[in-house]
């Protein structure tokens, strides 16, 4: 599909209507078949050589997985996609294909998915990756470490969880380039409705598809879309280790995207909504959100991010809480689901601290700026009264039940 074409178009274009035999189906069907078969030897030789187009067996490709593959590339204007069976997997096997004819050594932002930070400092440190993790919005700090490791591979999120940082990808592609280094973006939180990275420099980007993207809280999926200078590495090694996403998650995901570009214009809306609406309540010491003119970032996200798409995160402290008020603020919620990840059509709220850098000691989280009193909120596609509704409820049953603890 055209690269000018509009997201909103192409999610519900790309990858579809593919012909099979006589005929061709509107949409992508579920293709559960694990091989396939060809009126001759010769020919199936041919497909199993990749000179002739064709399947041969799932875990090289399936006509399901493909359609995605199609679609995701086309959002993300890559040259091709992998469809991974989770967004960890994509991580992963893109973070191979960087490495493989490079420096054994990785770059990465500070700031990312903690399971990300457990890939390398569990997983591949000890296979003799040597790791190195900066501030990503610091570009003189960037540019000392690659000096100092002589990365084969940067990695990066194009928006930080949960503090929601926003580091210059186009920039930080070209220290990447000029060291010979690959650039890994997880794209995640800012979807291609708002950041293509490949278009800034990237050459891989990976999603949770689990997350925005599918949007539905019932598909666990990854995907990694490539430059062309990959591609080829990244579906060898995918051919030989097989972290391949099943056919009907597949056709989930694809599913979902169809809407991803109308649902994620209404969640960025509610989540500006809400965003402005905390920082007014006497309730909240602090609201993280990039549309804040005194963000960190504020340079980068204007030069970044379309106008008045900020992405559906909130991240804000309460004041005057620990642990203790913000269970009890969590558990006062009737309609934002308090449950763990993000991107879903229902707004959900997630505690940092007890959840996703539970690993991290106090003290490191104190320094990573992430504290006892800091939630994270994701926004769904609810009437956005509804969600203030419950959010304001939910804080008055703290202060009430904290007021009463002080007559006592
Ligand atoms: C959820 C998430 C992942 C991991 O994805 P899974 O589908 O859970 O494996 C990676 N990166 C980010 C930014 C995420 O939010």
């Amino acid at each position: 599909m055209e690269k000018k074409v509009k997201p909103h178009t192409k999610a519900v274009h790309a990858g579809d209507r593919k012909r099979s035999g006589s005929h061709v189906p509107v949409t992508t069907p579920i293709n559960n078949a694990v091989s396939y078969f060809y009126e001759s030897m010769e020919q199936l030789d041919r497909v199993f050589g990749r000179e002739e187009p064709g399947f041969s067996y799932s875990r090289y490709d399936n006509p399901t997985n493909q359609a995605l593959e199609e679609l995701c590339a086309a959002l993300e204007s890559g040259h091709g996609a992998l469809a991974c069976s989770s967004g960890m997997a994509a991580i992963h096997v893109a973070l191979l294909t960087a490495l493989t004819d490079r420096p054994k050594s990785i770059v990465a932002a500070n700031a990312i998915y903690g399971a990300t930070v457990s890939l390398l400092m569990t997983v591949l440190e000890p296979m003799g990756v040597a790791v190195r993790f900066v501030d990503i919005c610091d570009l003189a700090e960037v540019e000392r470490a690659i000096a100092e490791v002589k990365p084969g591979c940067l990695l990066m999120e194009t928006v930080s969880n949960p503090l929601l940082r926003v580091g210059q990808i186009d920039r930080v592609a070209a220290l990447a380039k000029g060291a010979g280094a690959a650039l890994i973006v997880d794209n995640t939180f800012a979807t291609p409705l708002l950041v293509r990275p490949i278009e800034l420099g990237a050459n891989m980007v990976v999603h949770s598809l689990t997350k925005f993207l599918a949007g539905h809280g019932d598909v666990l999926g990854g995907v990694v879309v490539s430059d062309a200078a990959h591609y080829d590495t990244l579906r060898s090694l995918s051919r030989i280790f097989g972290p391949v996403l099943g056919p009907f998650e597949s056709y989930l995901a694809m599913r979902g995207i169809k809407t991803f570009a109308v649902r994620v214009e209404r969640q960025c809306a509610n989540a500006c909504r809400v965003a402005s609406w905390l920082a007014a309540r006497p309730e909240i010491a602090r609201v993280y959100f990039p549309a804040d003119p005194a963000h960190p970032d504020a340079a980068a996200i204007r030069r970044l991010l379309p106008d008045s798409l900020y992405g559906a995160v909130v991240s804000f402290e309460l004041k005057d809480a620990a642990r203790t008020e913000v269970f009890r603020f969590m558990n006062a919620l009737r309609l934002v689901v308090p449950a763990t990840s993000l991107g879903d059509v229902h707004s959900m709220m997630l505690y940092p601290a007890m959840s996703s850098h539970r690993e991290i000691s106090p003290k490191h989280r104190e320094r990573m700026g992430i504290r006892d009193s800091l939630v994270r909120l994701s926004l769904g596609i609810e009437a956005v009264e509804d969600i203030l509704a419950d959010l304001e409820q939910a804080l008055s049953a703290v202060s009430e039940k904290s007021s009463a603890t002080t007559v006592v």
